[in-house]
């Protein structure tokens, strides 16, 4: 390592206060750096080359380094740095971007608004409804479900909406008021021999018994991601949102989807909603909005919910609720041009032409007696390690054995996630991804897979076979 390489190691040590690390350890090991990135690859300090698994965070949709987004963004940096839309002020970027939003939006949809994060549409969200029920005289109609297992964000009402206890534990959350009901997940709730409708029905009993038992006329929302992904990447069964959004609509129950993840082509549609047949009263979106070449996020409102929140502020004299860079004119103009490039390539059609590859791969890993469950849909998916497969037995997540996976894939040049707490494997890698390049981030998955599994044989974790 050169000197410079090394002091920046230090140097972020020293400094550095890491999102998602386990700081103790982070003061021995130290960071990755990374330098640069090109297509699906990126380079650390040392030069050593990874396929990006997991697109950064889910988000870079055209891979690195796409000149054309450099160019939106400098084009728009020089025309207008800075500008906001607070107090009827605006630019084009922000008008064009709503507009293109709700032409684009699964479901009729009324307005936008814009957020710097997907935490930040959630926290929206939730004021926008609570706002809402009270421009409706029905005050106490403020509850707001989510799943376990969701992920939603870390602000505090996102973070209390996120199903993970690690979420919550120490933080002070969940808020009063914050619900939670089943994980859709088939491999962990069905019972043995349970068909993924039957599996769909109990769970939507259980939420229908859950909103009578807090009294419907105290229960506003169900936030629900059309796929779950950082939470474990959990796609529903078959049925699901036919079932839970009868149930929603029986209690005057709205519905909220997070397209964060699956938004802008993630799981074969432009929205997830469409690949699960959910229609939203909201969605967040952000992350592929813009390729996460900016930060942006946004959520779309029904033309029922934006009479509601216009009522009120009739009422109280405005609308008092925006961020300083809340559709900030360069973010804008970067997101315009993602969605533009996504149209020019038919970038869903891409991920639809592949996406039988990267999932056939993840069903050949499922034979393999280190894995419990292989699940994904689109350009997103995981393996569920297991220490026995047959009882779908999970190992003691504090054995490490999913980590030890994700520092063996990095050390084999593929980045991807091992979500936190689980030996959950995700992968969610650049839609712009190739079918040579799936082959070889599968290549790398399965010699993975063998040096996990002697691991585990050797330290007697694994009962295989
Ligand atoms: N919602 C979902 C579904 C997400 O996956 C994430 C982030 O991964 C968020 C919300 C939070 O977004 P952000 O990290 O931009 O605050």
């Amino acid at each position: 390592m050169s000197n410079f390489a090394s002091s920046m190691h230090d140097r972020d040590v020293r400094y550095f206060l890491h999102a998602y690390t386990h700081l103790r350890r982070h003061e021995e090991r130290g960071p990755t750096i990374i330098a640069r990135g090109e297509g699906v690859h990126v380079y650390d300090d040392a030069g050593k080359r990874y396929i990006e698994g997991l697109a950064g965070m889910w988000c870079a949709a055209l891979g690195f380094g796409e000149e054309r987004l450099v160019e939106a963004a400098a084009a728009a940096m020089r025309r207008l740095g800075y500008y906001h839309n607070f107090n009827h002020m605006n630019h084009e970027p922000g008008i064009e971007l709503a507009e293109r939003l709700i032409d684009l939006a699964p479901v009729p949809m009324s307005k936008v608004f814009f957020t710097n994060s997907g935490s930040e549409a959630n926290d929206t969200q939730v004021k926008l409804i609570w706002y809402y029920n009270n421009a409706l005289g029905r005050p106490e109609k403020k509850k707001i479900i989510a799943r376990r297992r969701a992920y939603h964000g870390v602000t505090v009402a996102a973070a209390s909406l996120t199903g993970i206890e690690q979420n919550h534990r120490d933080f002070d959350l969940p808020i009063a008021g914050i619900l939670h009901t089943d994980c859709p997940s088939h491999f962990h709730g069905a019972e043995p021999g349970e068909s993924e409708e039957a599996f769909a029905s109990r769970l939507a009993d259980n939420l229908e018994r859950l909103i009578l038992d807090e009294g419907p006329e105290t229960v506003a929302a169900l936030f629900a991601e059309p796929v779950i992904g950082g939470g474990g990447v959990f796609t529903p069964p078959a049925t699901y949102f036919e079932k839970i959004q009868a149930v929603l609509a029986k209690y005057d129950v709205l519905l909220v989807a997070d397209e964060v993840i699956c938004g802008f082509g993630r799981t074969g549609n432009w929205f997830g909603c469409e690949t699960v047949g959910a229609r939203p009263d909201s969605m967040s979106m952000a992350k592929n909005l813009s390729a996460g070449y900016q930060p942006i996020a946004a959520l779309a409102i029904s033309e029922p919910i934006y009479q509601g929140l216009l009522a009120e502020s009739d009422r109280v004299g405005g609308f008092a609720h925006g961020f300083t860079y809340g559709g900030h004119p360069v973010c804008c103009a970067v997101a315009l041009e993602a969605l533009r490039i996504y149209e020019e390539i038919d970038l869903v059609g891409h991920v639809r032409k592949v996406a039988p590859r990267f999932q056939a791969g993840f069903r050949r890993l499922a034979d393999h007696p280190l894995v419990g469950d292989a699940r994904g849909v689109g350009l997103i998916a995981a393996i569920e390690l297991a220490r026995d497969k047959r009882t779908r037995a999970l190992f003691d997540p504090a054995d490490g054995v999913g980590a030890f996976f994700a520092r063996r894939a990095e050390e084999n040049g593929l980045i991807l996630r091992c979500v936190a707490g689980t030996d959950i494997i995700a992968l969610a890698p650049p839609l712009v991804i190739s079918e040579a390049e799936i082959d070889e981030m599968h290549a790398i998955l399965a010699k993975t897979l063998e040096e996990t599994e002697a691991m585990a044989v050797q330290k007697g974790l694994a009962r295989l076979g």
